[in-house]
């Protein structure tokens, strides 16, 4: 048997809410992604990092692509996409099993460009009420795009998941691995931090509150026996506070509290957690808000 270490970087792209964030934290076997039903959860491309053995895969994580992007946030993240794309050893795509979109063919479209292996995964698949219904969707993609490997999944009971790292380390090349074997994503822990409480935000307030919201972390300090986390929430208009907040404070209590016990299993420590709600007029078109919020152009 080969034991040579191999290395690969994979991208999993596709229209927003298919999965890709939760098949990520299936591959790395930990939460690092955050997910939600509303479109767009994920703002920032992130490394996830699996290693197994002499295998080593970083999964980079990108925001869901957008056809007709309006705001420069939305520019900036699919200039975020095109970039990853260039960079990869295979991509994964990820679509529905349930059904195919015409923004799938948009997808599958632009990823042919890469000159990498590409494995179009259709996840959901327990959304599927009749299996057969899947192989004519199957047979025309086969038929219209360049896939190596189509495969259905199940993210949320992680079946199928094996498989799809199988497929993925055989299309790793042989390179010595980048990560050390314990490192699990190439983002420090204040950003996962600041991402379970964003999180929470995105799950709670559905469509009351645009995507145009970002947390802050403004101090962690760390104790032997708890961490203390402070956190802005920013907000972009007046009115958002009060929705942000709830009643009497319940709502921030809930997704505070929802957040503080994410951090809790991530630190494997007790936390501390302070929010605050401030204002801050129109960042996502803002360019000078967008760098100090660490936005990369
Ligand atoms: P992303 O926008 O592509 O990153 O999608 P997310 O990973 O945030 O997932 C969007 C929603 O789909 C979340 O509510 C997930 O819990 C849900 N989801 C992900 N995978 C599956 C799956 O295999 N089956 C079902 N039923 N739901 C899933
Ligand atoms: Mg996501």
């Amino acid at each position: 048997m080969n034991s040579a270490p191999r290395c690969g970087y994979v991208a999993i792209v596709g229209r927003p809410n298919v999965g890709k964030s939760t098949i990520l934290n299936r591959c790395i076997g930990q939460k690092i992604s955050i997910t939600s039903r509303k479109p767009q959860t994920t703002r920032f491309s992130l490394q996830g990092i699996y290693t197994e053995k002499h295998n080593q895969l970083i999964f980079v994580d990108t925001p869901g692509w957008q056809r007709k992007p309006t705001k420069r946030l939305n520019r900036m993240m699919n200039k975020e996409i095109d970039h990853a794309l260039e960079e990869v050893d295979s991509i994964v795509m990820v679509a529905e099993a349930r059904r195919w979109l015409p923004e799938d063919d948009a997808v599958a479209a632009l990823i042919q460009r890469a000159q990498c292996p590409k494995v179009l995964v259709l996840n959901k698949h327990d959304r599927v009420q009749k299996k057969d219904d899947l192989l004519p969707i199957i047979q025309s993609v086969a038929d219209t795009y360049d896939f190596h490997d189509i495969l259905p999944t199940n993210a949320l009971q992680g079946d199928n998941i094996d498989d799809l790292l199988v497929i993925l380390e055989n299309l790793a090349p042989e390179r010595e691995h980048v990560f050390a074997e314990e490192e699990l994503t190439n983002k420090p822990v204040k950003f996962l931090v600041a991402e379970m409480l964003r999180e929470k935000l995105m799950r709670s307030l559905g469509d009351e509150l645009p995507y145009a919201i970002s947390v802050v972390i403004d101090k962690f300090e760390e104790t032997d026996t708890m961490d203390f986390i402070n956190a802005t929430i920013w907000i972009e208009r007046p009115a958002q506070k009060g929705i942000v907040i709830g009643k009497q404070g319940a709502r921030l209590k809930s997704m505070a509290s929802a957040a503080r016990q994410d951090m809790e299993k991530l630190l494997d420590k007790r936390v501390h957690l302070e929010t605050w709600v401030k204002l801050r007029p129109n960042w996502s078109d803002d360019l000078v808000a967008l760098n100090e919020l660490d936005f990369k152009t």
